[in-house]
């Protein structure tokens, strides 16, 4: 009899899983769950819809027929409720149980909503799903005032909307700049003019104390931590994701603010991989376990998974450095590998839109931020790889057009 694979999400996860059991196990019955309407799309770009600058159609990765053609049977809008790993069956709210020799989980997040008074109002916004996006699209082109809430990489998407479709907008953020954990103020500040220049202001030292509506539910002003009011037709809230993981209770896979799984994406779970945002991983570069929210990096960890749960053994070990790039700028923007860790850092400004900065633990680059000039990703990246110490020669590191043969670099005996 031929197995039987079951993947829960069809994000670029459990999309690029399906595709990679395909292609090892030709005879294999595969099936993929989601509950969302539409077939695998580029999560990335939906901010570019939003803005109003990209049709629907090169948004779309997958049509229905890439499964068909491939012999994936694809369930659209169906939503998984529980999973019982004795009898090896994935229940559905009523599509009915599948039943699998081994189980994929690539069900992501979900926005996180602020808990304060009227978070769900109409007219406030969270943003992952290209449903969301048409929302905000229609939204934001009809208005004129807003608010975004949340300094981090999705949040700056929420800002970027907002300008492209001249909403006037505040963007509240808690601490004293954008994305507090990546940048130091004169990094941060490169993203303050831009916005600025684009016509969103940041209102920083803040937070957002509640929402007011209007007699129909409809969000009409924001009010600050200080008290300040802000009108806002339109508002934006990117605080970070609750994982789905609900459905998993009482199976036993173990949990710590996403799914625990080893470098073979392997839960504790007999027959139950996990692969995309929703896992905590063993980083086989860090030697540590470890959480990234990026397309690249849950594309390699479903196709990983892919490989391990055909070849039904600890076939291939996940090993990336990921990286995650903003383009809603005159200049790039790009984060790599694990920028806000780490026991060290350096740093250089060199131009009013050019800055770098680099974060080391155990004398080892992990990771770093890249604004202006991205050239030097790769060789940075390069050296992630090898686990190279190179700590101590931070004036080489920082050099404009650092060259990694001025390393000297200690080889390992
Ligand atoms: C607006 C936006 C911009 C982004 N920009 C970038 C970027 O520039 N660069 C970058 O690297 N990354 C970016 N990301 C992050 C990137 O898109 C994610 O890291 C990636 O898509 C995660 O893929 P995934 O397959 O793990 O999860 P997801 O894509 O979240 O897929 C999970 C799927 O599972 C479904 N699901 C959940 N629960 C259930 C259930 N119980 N039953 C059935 N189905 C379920 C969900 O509906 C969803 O379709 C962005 C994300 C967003 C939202």
């Amino acid at each position: 009899m031929s197995e039987s694979y079951v993947i829960i999400g069809d994000g670029i996860a459990g999309s690029s899983a399906a595709e990679t059991i395909r292609e090892e196990a030709p005879d294999a019955d595969v099936s993929v769950i989601t509950d969302e309407g539409e077939a695998l799309y580029n999560r990335i770009l939906i901010k570019e819809f939003a803005k109003g600058k990209l049709p629907e159609a090169p948004i779309s990765i997958h049509e229905e027929d890439w499964y068909a053609e491939r012999d994936i049977d694809l369930e659209l809008n169906t939503f998984v409720t529980n999973v019982d790993p004795d009898a090896h069956e994935v229940h559905t709210h009523d599509s009915g149980t599948f039943e699998y020799d081994k189980l994929l989980v690539a069900t992501g997040g979900t926005p996180t909503q602020l808990p304060v008074d009227n978070s769900d109002a109409e007219g406030v916004h969270h943003f992952w799903t290209f449903q969301d996006a048409r929302k905000i699209q229609e939204h934001a082109d009809e208005t004129d005032t807003g608010v975004v809430v949340g300094a981090g990489l999705l949040g700056i998407d929420l800002a970027a909307i907002c300008a492209a479709q001249e909403v006037d907008a505040k963007y509240i953020m808690r601490g004293n700049r954008w994305w507090r954990y990546g940048l130091s103020l004169d990094g941060a500040e490169i993203i303050h003019d831009a916005l600025e220049e684009k016509g969103v202001e940041p209102v920083l030292e803040s937070g957002v104390e509640e929402f007011q509506t209007d007699d129909d539910g409809h969000v009409v002003s924001t009010v600050d931590a200080n008290g300040e009011e802000y009108e806002s037709d339109f508002v934006g809230v990117a605080i970070g994701l609750n994982f789905n993981t609900e459905y998993l209770q009482g199976t036993g896979i173990e949990e710590d603010s996403g799914i625990v799984v080893d470098e073979y994406m392997q839960t504790n779970v007999e027959d139950i991989y996990a692969a995309g945002d929703i896992t905590r991983y063993y980083d086989t570069i860090l030697d540590e376990y470890a959480q990234n929210g990026s397309w690249g990096s849950a594309k390699e960890q479903g196709q990983i998974a892919a490989k391990n749960m055909v070849a039904d053994d600890e076939e291939e070990a996940f090993r990336w450095v990921s990286s995650y790039s903003i383009t809603h700028f005159d200049f790039p923007f790009l984060s790599f590998g694990f920028p806000t860790l780490g026991d060290d850092e350096c740093e250089r400004k060199y131009s009013d839109t050019e800055w770098r900065r680099l974060a080391f633990k155990d004398g080892k680059l992990v990771g770093g931020v890249l604004i202006g000039d991205i050239a030097p990703q790769g060789r940075y990246k390069d050296l992630i790889r090898q686990e190279a110490e190179v700590a101590d020669q931070k004036e080489i590191l920082l050099e404009k057009d650092f060259d990694p043969e001025e390393l000297a670099i200690p080889q390992e005996q």
